[in-house]
């Protein structure tokens, strides 16, 4: 029996039970049918959680790319493999079929090789969501060069660290970059980045904005040109189940960057899988994801799941708010998208604007709702389930990270009843565990403690880039024999999952921990409130005490500030307890947010405990100016 395709809730707990009782005959059997290979493994896993060391299907021999593209060749070669929708409305949508992925893929890692690209070579990607952004990757993987891709709204300094943590020798980039109405100089950016990367010797640029750029001599060369001469066939070079496919960086919400690094079968068998069963996708369904390619959303679920399972994917260039806060629905309609995958905070700033923009779209197409990145507040669940989905299409909360490589708790949709704000139970393979602060595994159904994962699934990062000590200290150093998330996690009795948050975040008041997130929330239900973050500060009596940050729906809120105050309080108490009131409340128009819409708490945390000294990397924040506004109204 085959077990790829989960379609109840039956079948899900039978196929999960089965995957944990004994998970190498399971991913064996999954591999074995589903996957082409060019030798089969001599063992499907190795491990140790002390070393730490983790190989799967060790012996076996591939290129994820003939998965991707070549087998689906003979049945799928005029299907749409990318659907590219471009910033401006009234550009033609692109429709990329396998066979144009194929050539196309073929004649970039052609180039690579030119270029004197080989295996194991690292190459930096810092590319706007055009289709040679999948591409790229996809090229890389053809020749077994290692790709890094760096999110093409980050800056220059970033963007050198990153380049020069991988070493990488060359930097696929594009003369420019539209966003909305603006245009960006990428181009610019990487050559300020490269004045401090003796390393890369080559540069190729993507013509996307036709502006006249300095290429400089010896380093730089337009990539087309060299496309029209490079052949459409390659033969994919043969890779070990276990050489790295890719380099990617977290998103950094806590500290400095870490590299990590995936690995290729393991990857693939977790990415396509997951896709399959979290999208329930069926063949002639068109499958979208927001992400940029930059994050590891869109490396697992635009460009290396959907492919794997011949899908139809659509890469978007543009904004949520260009031409107006209109485009996602206008997308949905004009493609008939049946899967859409997005963040909370998009979702939030769509709420924002009202639901005119989602009425005049026909949204019927759609099947199943996805959000990733951080908690999904209770109010923008219910906004989404209501408008978007008009109660029709489950909304699968997935949580998950850089470093899982694939989805990991998450309802399957039409199969687990959902929950807002639960990302529900866990992926097939997958054991989590909730620990407490002594370290001891909180057994029983009901349980608040720190998530963790006993044992592991395929697409589990292997390594931190050049830092092996540094892998074996944040993830496998805290609890024994377990592989820590960082995050927080509540299980009811039902056995769902709700991620509460980072653990750093988990403030102690009163010696009670409490979680960022549902105290956020109950602040969100207020109708005033538009947005919130709590942190702690220090306090003589309580140890912690709570500092909220709020914005307003309106920033003219006329209400006495001292009454709102009051009243959120007021929420929190009902919702949540008095231990949770909040000690100050300060009303603001701006959180300083990550690219990936995370609000990056440790500067609130800072500023709350009035120690401005040292606000640490502030240059990846999509809006850096609201920090000195929040300090100079800091309470
Ligand atoms: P860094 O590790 O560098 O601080 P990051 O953790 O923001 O960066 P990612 O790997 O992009 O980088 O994000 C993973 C984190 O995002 C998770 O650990 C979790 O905190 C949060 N997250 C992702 N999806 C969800 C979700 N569905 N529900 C709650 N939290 C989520
Ligand atoms: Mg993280």
């Amino acid at each position: 029996m085959s077990n790829y395709h989960i379609k109840h809730l039956e079948e899900y707990y039978q196929v999960y039970r089965k995957s944990v009782r004994n998970p190498e005959a399971f991913w064996e059997e999954i591999a074995e049918e589903h996957f082409l290979w060019r030798k089969k493994w001599d063992n499907v896993l190795s491990w140790d959680f002390k070393k730490p060391e983790i190989k799967w299907f060790e012996g076996a021999k591939l290129n994820i790319t003939e998965n991707c593209i070549d087998r689906h060749l003979a049945t799928r070669g005029d299907k749409t493999a990318i659907l590219f929708e471009p910033n401006d409305p009234n550009e033609a949508t692109q429709h990329i079929t396998y066979k144009d992925l194929y050539h196309r893929v073929n004649k970039l890692a052609n180039v690579l090789k030119s270029k004197g690209v080989k295996k194991g070579d690292r190459v930096c990607i810092y590319l706007p969501m055009i289709p040679e952004l999948a591409i790229s990757l996809l090229a890389c993987a053809r020749i077994g060069a290692i790709h890094s891709v760096v999110f093409a709204g980050f800056s220059s300094i970033a963007l050198a660290t990153r380049i020069k943590d991988s070493d990488c020798k060359m930097v696929i980039t594009s003369d420019g970059s539209y966003r909305g109405k603006k245009t960006i100089d990428l181009k610019g950016i990487v050559d300020e980045a490269l004045e401090d990367c003796e390393g890369v010797k080559s540069v190729l640029v993507v013509k996307r904005i036709k502006t006249d750029i300095p290429m400089k001599e010896g380093r730089d060369e337009w990539l087309q040109p060299l496309l029209d001469d490079a052949s459409d066939e390659l033969t994919a070079t043969v890779m070990n189940a276990e050489d790295p496919l890719f380099i990617l960086y977290t998103s950094g919400s806590t500290g400095r960057p870490k590299g990590m690094v995936h690995t290729t079968a393991g990857y693939m068998v977790y990415s396509a899988y997951t896709f399959k069963n979290v999208f329930q996708y069926k063949e002639n369904d068109v499958y979208w994801c927001t992400a940029d390619i930059g994050w590891i959303t869109g490396h697992s679920y635009i460009v290396y799941g959907p492919l794997a399972n011949g899908a139809t994917t659509v890469m978007f260039e543009g904004v949520p708010s260009y031409p107006d806060y209109g485009r996602f629905w206008e997308i949905v309609e004009k493609h008939k998208v049946t899967q859409f995958y997005t963040a909370p905070t998009a979702i939030r700033a769509l709420a924002k604007e009202g639901v005119e923009y989602v009425e005049k779209h026909d949204l019927s197409s759609l099947k199943v709702l996805g959000t990733v990145g951080e908690p999904i507040n209770e109010e923008a669940w219910h906004w989404y389930d209501d408008n978007i989905g008009k109660k029709q299409s489950p909304i699968v909360d997935t949580w998950w990270q850089t470093e899982t490589g694939g989805i990991m708790i998450t309802p399957i949709p039409y199969c687990t009843p959902t929950k807002p704000t639960y990302a529900t139970l866990p992926f097939i393979g997958i054991q989590p565990a909730l620990m407490d602060e002594k370290g001891i595994e909180i057994k029983g159904k009901q349980a608040d403690g720190r998530l963790c994962i006993k044992f592991p699934w395929p697409s589990i990062a292997r390594t931190i880039w050049g830092n092996h000590q540094r892998y074996k200290d944040t993830y496998f150093s805290a609890y024994e024999d377990m592989y820590f998330t960082g995050d927080g996690a509540l299980r009811d009795e039902v056995g769902y999952y709700r991620i509460t948050g980072r653990v750093d975040d988990v403030i102690i008041v009163s010696g009670h921990n409490l979680g960022t997130a549902p105290i956020e929330d109950a602040i969100n239900e207020h109708p005033a409130v538009s947005e919130s973050a709590i942190v702690g500060f220090p306090h003589d009596v309580k140890g912690n005490a709570l500092y909220g940050y709020v914005i307003l729906k309106e920033t003219g809120e006329s209400r006495n500030h001292d009454n709102l105050r009051k009243e959120i309080n007021q929420i929190i108490t009902e919702q949540i307890g008095p231990i949770a009131k909040l000690d100050k409340i300060q009303f603001t128009n701006g959180l300083p947010k990550t690219r990936s819409g995370k609000i990056m708490r440790r500067i609130l945390r800072k500023i709350a405990g009035k120690d401005t000294s040292n606000l640490g990397d502030t240059s990846t924040l999509l809006n850096p100016e609201c920090v000195q506004d929040i300090m100079d109204n800091a309470l």
